[in-house]
């Protein structure tokens, strides 16, 4: 049988350390074979990012938007330590952050589900994705501390110079506050990814928000959701066979608790920074947390939740023998060549990223899995393999799909 042929690229993003080398295995011992590839590539690693002062971020953002489709190998976000060790001209700022103000997009992360790593809530049987709010609130804020006897305001000056003043507090002993914002846009933009990716992906929308405390700020969140809803998607809901619904944060936390999972949860920046971890850590493991970025308009790029591996990569460079899971980075190559197949009309190519997934969570239930989940799963017959190893497990049943 010959390769599948591409008709488009895709936008290749490489990264760094122990997932760039496993980006490479999983190329050569996955896709190579199968497909004849076809990747715009940047190199995302950073000495090419300080080679290029960060051009190339920039670049594979643009070509993102030009393709519509990108698959990104984790990358190392510069601290102090990094700059000493990869001798950088200044502090990059993460890629992760670039991407996603250049496409305006909302990150949903989905845990990979396999028999025998069970979620801790014993009725979540699907996944539950959630969908962060990633702008604002208390992310971009102004915060003080007040003295005895002082009056703190909110003060909004118009474009004409006229001033609206309301009261915060009048302290009489000492205090703080803060004062945070979100504008109509980036609301607007979170929504639409919302429905569209609620829609490519077959699954009901909820959205919770503290509207009956917050009632200008979190009403103005529910009132952009509805509206666009309304005008822009109710139709295509209804056929689809998928719904939306906005309920009080409080409800939906108690909801998903009795849910048995399958469905997008839409959550303000600070809900998905604190509710993202609390549904990671109940279904497993980090090494089985897919993302992907969505733009308002439809540009998507897949990636892995999970960092670089820093500690693997060590390891590995002293030649010793690691047992990184490259789950979550099989499935950014899955996803990504999946939606490539759905917008060039290549059913061959949605196909293989199936089988690519199945073979990849048989290898697992069939008791064969990396070191991070021998410690979770509740198979009795589980060996540990090291990094090839399970990819050529893997690649052994997916000769057999
Ligand atoms: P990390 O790379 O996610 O790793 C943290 C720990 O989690 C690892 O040391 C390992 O534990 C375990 N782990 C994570 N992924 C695993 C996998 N696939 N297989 C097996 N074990 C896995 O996070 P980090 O150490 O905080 O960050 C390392 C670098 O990644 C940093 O430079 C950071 O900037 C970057 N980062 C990038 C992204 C991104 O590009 N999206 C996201 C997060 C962090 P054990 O060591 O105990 O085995
Ligand atoms: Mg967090």
């Amino acid at each position: 049988m010959g390769k599948i042929k591409m008709l488009n690229p895709l936008v290749e993003m490489d990264g760094d350390e122990m997932t760039r080398v496993i980006w490479k295995m999983i190329k050569d011992t996955l896709l190579a074979p199968y497909i004849d590839l076809k990747t715009e590539y940047y190199d995302l690693g950073l000495e090419h990012r300080n080679e290029t002062d960060d051009k190339v971020t920039f670049d594979s953002a643009e070509a993102a938007k030009k393709y519509g489709v990108a698959v990104k190998c984790a990358t190392i976000t510069p601290n102090k330590e990094r700059m000493c060790e990869y001798n950088l001209k200044q502090m990059w700022k993460s890629p992760n952050i670039t991407i996603r103000a250049a496409l305006d997009g909302t990150v949903f992360r989905t845990p990979i589900i396999v028999k025998g790593i069970e979620p801790f809530i014993p009725t979540w049987k699907k996944p539950i994705c959630i969908a962060r709010h990633a702008y604002g609130d208390i992310y971009k804020n102004t915060e003080m501390t007040v003295g005895d006897g002082c009056k703190a305001e909110l003060c909004v000056t118009d474009r004409e110079g006229n001033e609206t003043r309301g009261l915060i507090h009048s302290f009489s002993g000492g205090g703080i506050i803060q004062g945070i914002h979100n504008t109509d846009s980036s609301i607007s933009s979170f929504a639409r990814s919302c429905f569209n990716y609620a829609l490519g992906t077959k699954q009901d929308l909820w959205f919770a928000a503290k509207d009956t405390i917050s009632k200008t700020y979190d009403h103005h969140f529910k009132d952009i959701f509805s509206d666009i809803y309304e005008k822009e998607y109710k139709e295509s809901f209804k056929e689809a066979g998928i719904e939306y619904f906005y309920t009080l944060i409080d409800d939906a936390v108690a909801r998903v608790i009795r849910s048995e999972g399958g469905y997008i949860w839409a959550c303000k920046n600070y809900d998905g920074d604190v509710m993202s971890d609390m549904v990671a850590t109940a279904f497993g493991s980090l090494g089985l947390m897919a993302s992907v970025l969505v733009s308002p308009d439809g540009v998507y790029e897949y990636e892995a939740a999970h960092g670089t591996v820093q500690r693997h990569y060590y390891k590995h460079l002293k030649g010793e023998k690691t047992s990184t899971n490259s789950m979550a980075t099989i499935f950014a190559w899955s996803g990504a060549l999946r939606k490539r197949g759905e917008l060039d009309n290549i059913p061959e190519l949605c196909g293989f990223a199936d089988k690519l997934e199945r073979a990849a969570i048989k290898t697992i239930e069939d008791g064969v899995m990396t070191g991070d989940l021998t410690a979770l799963s509740s198979l009795e017959n589980k060996k540990t393999a090291d990094t090839e190893t399970f990819l050529f497990e893997i690649n052994n049943r997916l000769k057999r799909e």
